[in-house]
Formats: structure tokens, sequence, C-alpha cells
């Protein structure tokens, strides 16, 4: 048995994607528990990923209120990125946002149940994909900030979905009829002009793997710790979601600050 707090699994781009829940001293490689029947009960305890306060519940992901408040990490253009205002100047904390928003971003396509477009830092590709769950993607525009990042994301929403449904997504296993680089090069027609010198000339196509035996139709989404446990076969990881045979599928990224024991 290991006990620790619940965070997002660290997925290393391998052929099949590989998870690792690193927590304090815990390390556990997932991949290797696929087959096992496994065991997570939660403890009762949650607490803030950043200040470590004890708390009821939590806000973002992982965060007490104060914190969810006040950090960087938490701002409104962390999900809307065309509501950055980094570039001139404008955030709770500069020295955070230009190491994280001043920089270069990347416009993409990925398949996840849908194609979808989605923006990210540069330095966080692949593992954004990886996160979601993709089976594939390609870079579509490379901007110098979050701001345009955002702007580019707002045009292509016309024509692309930005959300995931995560139930249709952990059925998904190969596209038969998607081609994102017949779509990046139907988009740079779409683009208006201002827009085109972001273009990739590239077609830097990833394709991605994930260790899943066994597609369960999901019939139970676990949310700890008012559903206090889940056991059964593991049977897949996928985005940054553990599948059970039995048909129950929990996320570990949104449970953030949640403690555990794991059976295995
Ligand atoms: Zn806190």
């Amino acid at each position: 048995m290991v006990k620790g707090y619940l965070c997002k699994l660290t997925a290393t781009p391998c052929r099949p994607v590989d998870y690792e829940w690193i927590s304090g001293n815990v390390h556990v490689k997932f991949n290797s528990l696929i087959g096992k029947r496994i065991s997570i009960k939660a403890t009762g305890n949650i607490r803030c990923v950043a200040c470590e306060a004890a708390l009821s519940k939590t806000y973002g992901e992982g965060f007490c209120w104060n914190c969810f408040s006040a950090l960087p990490q938490n701002e409104a253009c962390v999900l809307r990125p065309e509501l950055c205002k980094a570039h001139l100047g404008i955030a709770r904390d500069m020295v955070w946002a230009e190491a994280n928003h001043i920089q270069p971003h990347i416009v993409y396509l990925s398949y996840t149940n849908t194609i979808k477009v989605g923006v990210t830092r540069e330095t966080q590709i692949p593992i954004r994909w990886l996160d979601q769950g993709a089976i594939c993607a390609i870079p579509v525009l490379r901007v110098p900030n979050r701001y345009i990042a955002g702007v580019c994301e707002v045009f292509l929403k016309q024509f692309y979905a930005d959300k995931t449904d995560f139930r249709k997504m952990l059925l998904e296993k190969f596209p038969t009829d998607v081609n994102l680089i017949n779509e990046k090069h139907n988009l740079l027609t779409l683009l208006p002009s201002e827009l085109q010198q972001y273009y990739i000339d590239e077609d830097l196509l990833n394709t991605f793997l994930y260790q899943v035996k066994y597609y369960p139709y999901i019939t139970k989404v676990i949310n700890l710790p008012g559903d206090e446990m889940v056991e059964g076969v593991l049977s897949g990881i996928k985005g940054q979601y553990l599948l059970f045979e039995h048909g129950a599928a929990m996320n570990m990224r949104s449970q953030t600050g949640v403690e555990i024991e794991l059976y295995y």
C-alpha cells in the first residue's frame, strides 16, 4: 500500500505513453498496474496543492480559495488565452507571466473524440496532447505570446470544437477518416491575412499510443472523496484517466489534493 496526495500523472511520450504518479515520496508507475486488481481509497484528507492548508473542498485544480484567487496559475487567461494582458504588462505576477505567457505558443489541431483546436506554450508539447488523451496532433501556428494564441483559437473555434467529450475520447481507438495534415492545409485558406504570418510550413504530425487492454464503456466516473473508493482491474490509462474493466473511470488530475491509499 502507498499513501499520498493525488495530482496530475506525469506522462512520458513513449509508445505506449508512460504514466507515473509522483507525489512526495510516492513514485508509482501506473502502466505496471494495468491488468491487475487495484483499489484506491480516499482517507478523507484534502490539502491545498500550493500552501498545503487542510481543506474540505478544493477550487480549480487542488487549491484553497485564497490560492485560487491570488496565484498566477489560476488567472482567467490560463483557461481563456484571449483574455491575457501579460504582453501589455498586466498580470497577477509579471515574473510568472514572463516565464509562462510571454513565451512562444502553439495553436494546434488534435484528435480526441473529434478534431479540436487548442493552444499551449511551446515547451508543453507533446505533454499537453498526452494529458488530453489525443490520438494525433499537429502544430498549425507558432505565435509569440498567449494573447495572440487566444485570438487565433477564438477565430478557429468557428470551424473546430475546443472541448473534448471525455466519455467518447475514452472509447476512441483510432480515427478512421481523420487527416490532420489535410485539415492544416485547408486551414491556411481560412486564416485572415494578419494571422497567416504565424503558419508553420512543416507538417509535424504526432501520433500517440495508449496502453489500454480493453476499452470499457464508461458507466461510472469516480469522484473522490465523495465516492470514498474504487476497486477493480485496471484496464488502461488514457489522458489523465484510469480505466477499470467494470466501466469506472477516474480522472487523476481533477482530484489533485485528495489524499488516497493505493492498494495493489
Ligand atoms: Zn492554499
